[in-house]
């Protein structure tokens, strides 16, 4: 290959360093997707966290109201009814279920310090101060009735009566204890715990808003990257398949259609590609050079350079025979030539008569030699009507050959004539000239005869 063929292969693409470059990209943008992907799935998970905790701190609030209703159900019950399972029932949440106090622990966990942990404490504060009313109610309550303080809890028996209160009547103590938990006072309280509540569950709302706000905007963007990430994957694939395309496929498709024609592939595409062709185009070039070498000798006399037997028989068959003369020459007493000045000599006297014999016709004629001293031509478009000619033409190779040159001596020559429109013709006009030339050999040599 030659060397700006080779220049021009490094100035153009390489396919393999494309590959490279265009799988980089791939990987990075797929580690983008990836990444993308990811952060869906982590979006996902922290919505999905915000609503759990919505719903778990949603609930723990209103089982703060149910929990402070329950209590003030259960001590409006004791208080009315004197039954003391009211009082367990009481103890039972304030002390067991505690879900006041549950509910607190939960805020705390995840809302410590917040607007919405206030309002819930504030709450709490309101629901234990009615505890301190609720509990002098039952004790009031457990005393009016004659109970023994004993059968009831801690709590309950380390309340003190009012001195006020400690003389007053079992039926008053009753009203009084009723009035504690059912008065203004008392509601007001309930109220204030009510309106915390709601307070605290309209923050938890909103809160839980922000945090859907967060993640639709956090969705809204990965989904946009998303977007980006697969239009580029896109882009680059159809990138890849144009590039395949153009530096491949087409030049390979060329190179085929010009293979089938017998022509040189075409050097184009990527560099890769020029180098096969280049280097095909290179090996086709020597090897239809060796062919015509080949083909050359084949048909060529080595020594004079004038077509040789199969040339000359290959001609004579494409010819037009109706139109085709034929001249046989022989040299006269040529072994004698060798004999007496050697076959060098006699090789040199064989290359100027040829040269003489090229010279005295047309290029369209066919000049051979077809033996050793012999020589034939196929006269093209010929007829007896260009005997005089032919004659002319011979005769002055015969005076030019006559005469030594160079040291090659002198030579006669013996030539028989057969034109395709010749009286009584064998089949083979060959055979005709052949005779003609026997005739000039038996009447001494040197000179011309027509077959007739
Ligand atoms: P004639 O007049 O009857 O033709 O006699 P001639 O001596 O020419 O006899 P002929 O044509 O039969 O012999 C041709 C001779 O040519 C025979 C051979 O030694 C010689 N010869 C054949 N090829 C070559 C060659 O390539 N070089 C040389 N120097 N001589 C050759
Ligand atoms: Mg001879």
């Amino acid at each position: 290959m030659d060397q700006n063929s080779k220049d021009n292969s490094k100035k153009s693409i390489s396919i393999q360093r494309m590959h490279l470059i265009m799988m980089a990209v791939a990987i990075l943008l797929a580690v983008l997707l990836l990444y993308a992907t990811y952060s869906v799935m982590e979006g996902y998970d922290i919505l999905q966290k915000a609503t759990d905790q919505y719903i778990e701190l949603e609930t723990s609030t209103q089982n703060l109201m149910s929990a402070s209703d329950y209590l003030t159900e259960s001590v409006q019950g004791f208080v009315v009814t004197a039954d003391p399972s009211f009082v367990d029932d009481y103890f039972e949440e304030a002390k067991v279920s505690r879900r006041r106090d549950n509910a607190l622990d939960t805020m705390e966990k995840t809302l410590a310090g917040t607007e919405t942990h206030r309002y819930l404490e504030e709450a709490l504060w309101y629901s234990n101060n009615l505890m301190e009313i609720e509990y002098y109610a039952m004790r009031l309550t457990i005393d009016a009735n004659g109970m023994d303080i004993n059968d009831f809890p801690e709590e309950l028996q380390n309340v003190t009566i009012r001195p006020r209160h400690a003389w007053l009547s079992d039926e008053s103590k009753r009203s009084i204890a009723i009035d504690l938990v059912f008065n203004d006072e008392y509601q007001r309280y309930k109220n204030n715990i009510r309106r915390d509540v709601d307070l605290c569950a309209g923050a938890l709302v909103s809160d839980a808003r922000n945090s859907q706000r967060q993640s639709a905007a956090h969705f809204r963007e990965v989904i946009r990257r998303l977007t980006i990430c697969i239009f580029l994957l896109l882009l680059s694939v159809l990138f890849m398949v144009i590039l395949t395309a153009k530096l491949i496929i087409d030049p390979l498709n060329q190179g085929i259609r010009h293979i089938r024609k017998n022509e040189l592939f075409p050097v184009t595409g990527s560099s890769e590609m020029r180098y096969l062709a280049q280097t095909y185009n290179d090996l086709y070039e020597s090897s239809r050079k060796e062919q015509e070498t080949l083909s050359y000798e084949a048909s060529h006399d080595a020594l004079t350079g004038l077509g040789n037997r199969a040339m000359f028989e290959r001609v004579r068959n494409d010819c037009d025979p109706a139109t085709t003369a034929m001249i046989l020459i022989d040299i006269d007493y040529f072994k004698e030539v060798n004999d007496t000045y050697g076959h060098e000599t006699g090789d040199q006297l064989l290359k100027r008569a040829a040269k003489v014999f090229r010279a005295s016709f047309r290029s369209e004629d066919c000049v051979c030699r077809i033996g050793g001293d012999e020589f034939a031509v196929l006269m093209m478009h010929s007829g007896s009507h260009l005997k005089a000619l032919v004659q002319r033409k011979i005769e002055l190779a015969q005076a030019q050959l006559k005469e030594a040159e160079n040291g090659v001596p002198g030579i006669t020559i013996s030539v028989g004539v057969a034109f395709p429109d010749r009286e009584n013709p064998t089949e083979d006009i060959y055979q005709d000239a052949d005779t003609a030339l026997y005739k000039v050999k038996n009447a001494g040599r040197n000179g011309l005869a027509f077959y007739e």
